[in-house]
């Protein structure tokens, strides 16, 4: 089931890319129809149009992939690091080349913003892709043990990664998770979320394109049972998951008493704490690139809002001038600053929560906007009067929603920021550098920001504290999760 993948420069556009009706596995470097031609589609959420139609993978499938993976790792695993470099370095500058048709893909499939998936998630794709190649030949230098050609003991792939990814980043979590695998030798099966397939089917053909060896990266399309047979999948010598609490705490019981090893990403209720000596205009800025930022889909999210006291009004009355200004609607429009929502379930989920936040008495408010008719849309929305009880202060909502608590002191600040199930992100916002210092080092959250919020970076490791997950991607840390060290 090969499809037409073919870059041709144009506007941005939905015409720059060309998506096949029909879309089968990847397996041992061929698109396969899935065991039983079970289908599943695939919808724009802005529109509601079908995009295409994607094979199920089935645990028949995935025991195909497995098989595929595992035979490919014997060479690929020994091939110098300098070789594999070479493929990663080329899979980067194919990715930059496609780098417009992909961003509309994603836009498409998603829903997000045009102006994000073209600044940020392709830039940052091809970035990731660079910087493990980067590593490749060199993981004897990164404190994992001794250099190839030297005596000791060189860190070592750990095998075939089973790896599964959500759907708010899909091509972005994609990168972090297979451009690691790669650089460090392990091969990979990497099931796509449900709802998002088709930026991992385009990356497959890169990887053809690449001239890849068959069966280092397979990929299996499905849902979550595709994604339970993988992991459970006896061949699989490392799981990489990134998604929900509830499903990663299911998947490490799963493999609880195996051998196999677990890096879990999971979700966040991230703070961004605004001090009152912290420009105003600057916060504000910050404030919404931390919830509004992919329509606030994001693990890491400032989704709490802690002002102190002081300051309160006049950081709200900004904000709201603010968000008036957003301009919600069709995604591939540039001017667009928050796009639709990706499923009917999500927005179902969003739209629970945030009447459970009225319900539990918080006082909610959003700009005058009009949503199309058509599509999963949700207005960004404030609730100020939340107190830490409050359900939309404790529970990851994973939607434009800001909740929004107050503070008078630094220690009731980090008292308040660490008063979560979660320790994914948080931020702060100050002009004094030594109360930068002395909060961040108080906060239990795996990143913290100062004066920014959500900006990513291949060379920085990423994780969380407690329910928010285990383990970290990216960055020099990011390679040990695929080394036996
Ligand atoms: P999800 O857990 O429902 O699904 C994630 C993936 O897991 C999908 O591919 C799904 O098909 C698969 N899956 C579902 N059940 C499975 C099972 N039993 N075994 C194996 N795989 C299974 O999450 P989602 O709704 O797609 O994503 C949103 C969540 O992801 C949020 O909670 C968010 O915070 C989290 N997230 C975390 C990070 C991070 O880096 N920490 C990044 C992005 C998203």
């Amino acid at each position: 089931m090969a499809s037409p993948f073919e870059y041709a420069p144009a506007p941005e556009s939905r015409a720059i890319v060309d998506i096949a009706p029909a879309y089968g596995l990847f397996i041992d470097g061929e698109f396969t129809e899935a065991a039983g031609g079970k289908v599943f589609k695939t919808v724009s959420p802005a529109t509601e149009e079908v995009l295409s139609e994607v094979a199920h993978g089935s645990a028949e499938d995935i025991d195909r992939a497995v098989g595929a993976a595992r035979k490919a790792f014997e060479k690929w695993s020994a091939l110098p690091g300098a070789e594999r470099a070479k493929y990663l370095f080329r899979i980067a500058r194919i990715i930059q080349e496609r780098s417009r048709e992909l961003a509309v893909l994603e836009t498409l499939d998603n829903g997000k913003p045009i102006r994000e998936t073209r600044d940020t998630d392709l830039p940052l794709v091809a970035a990731h892709f660079f910087y493990y190649a980067g590593w490749a030949d060199k993981l004897g230098h990164a404190g994992f043990g001794t250099a190839e050609g030297q005596s000791g003991a060189v860190p070592r792939p750990l095998g075939v990664a089973g790896q599964v990814i959500p759907w708010n980043f899909p091509l972005l979590m994609l990168a972090w998770k297979i451009a690691p695998a790669l650089a460090t030798g392990n091969t990979v099966v990497l099931k796509p979320a449900e709802t998002t397939p088709l930026s991992a089917l385009f990356f497959a053909d890169i990887c053809r394109q690449a001239g890849l060896p068959r069966g280092v990266v397979n990929i299996v399309t499905g849902d979550g049972s595709t994604g339970a047979a993988l992991v459970s999948h006896p061949g699989i010598d490392k799981v990489a998951f990134t998604g929900s609490t509830a499903v990663g705490k299911a998947i490490a019981r799963q493999i609880a008493g195996t051998d196999k090893r677990v890096t879990l990403e999971l979700g966040g209720k991230g703070a961004n704490i605004v001090f009152d000596d912290a420009p105003v205009d600057q916060a504000v800025e910050g404030i919404v690139t931390g919830i509004f930022f992919n329509q606030g889909q994001v693990c890491c999210a400032g989704s709490r809002l802690l002002v102190q006291e002081s300051v309160h009004d006049e950081v709200l009355d900004s904000l709201k001038r603010r968000l008036s200004t957003l301009r919600v609607g069709d995604p591939l429009d540039k001017n667009t600053d928050l796009g639709a929502i990706n499923s009917a379930e999500q927005l179902a989920r969003i739209t629970a929560l945030a009447e459970t936040g009225e319900a539990e008495g918080a006082e909610r408010w959003s700009p005058e906007c009009e949503l199309p008719s058509s599509g999963y849309w949700f207005a960004p929305t404030l609730f100020t009067n939340v107190s830490q009880a409050h359900t939309i202060a404790r529970d990851e909502i994973f939607g434009p929603v800001l909740s929004v608590l107050t503070f008078r002191t630094p220690e009731e600040a980090v008292a308040k920021a660490n008063n979560t199930q979660y320790g994914l992100s948080a931020g702060i916002w100050t002009e004094k550098g030594s109360r930068i210092l002395a909060v961040a080092s108080r906060l239990r959250a795996g990143v913290v920001w100062a004066n920014t919020f959500n900006k990513f970076d291949p060379t920085s490791p990423f994780g969380g504290y407690k329910e928010s997950g285990y383990g970290r991607e990216g960055g020099r840390h990011g390679l040990e999760a695929y080394l036996d060290v």
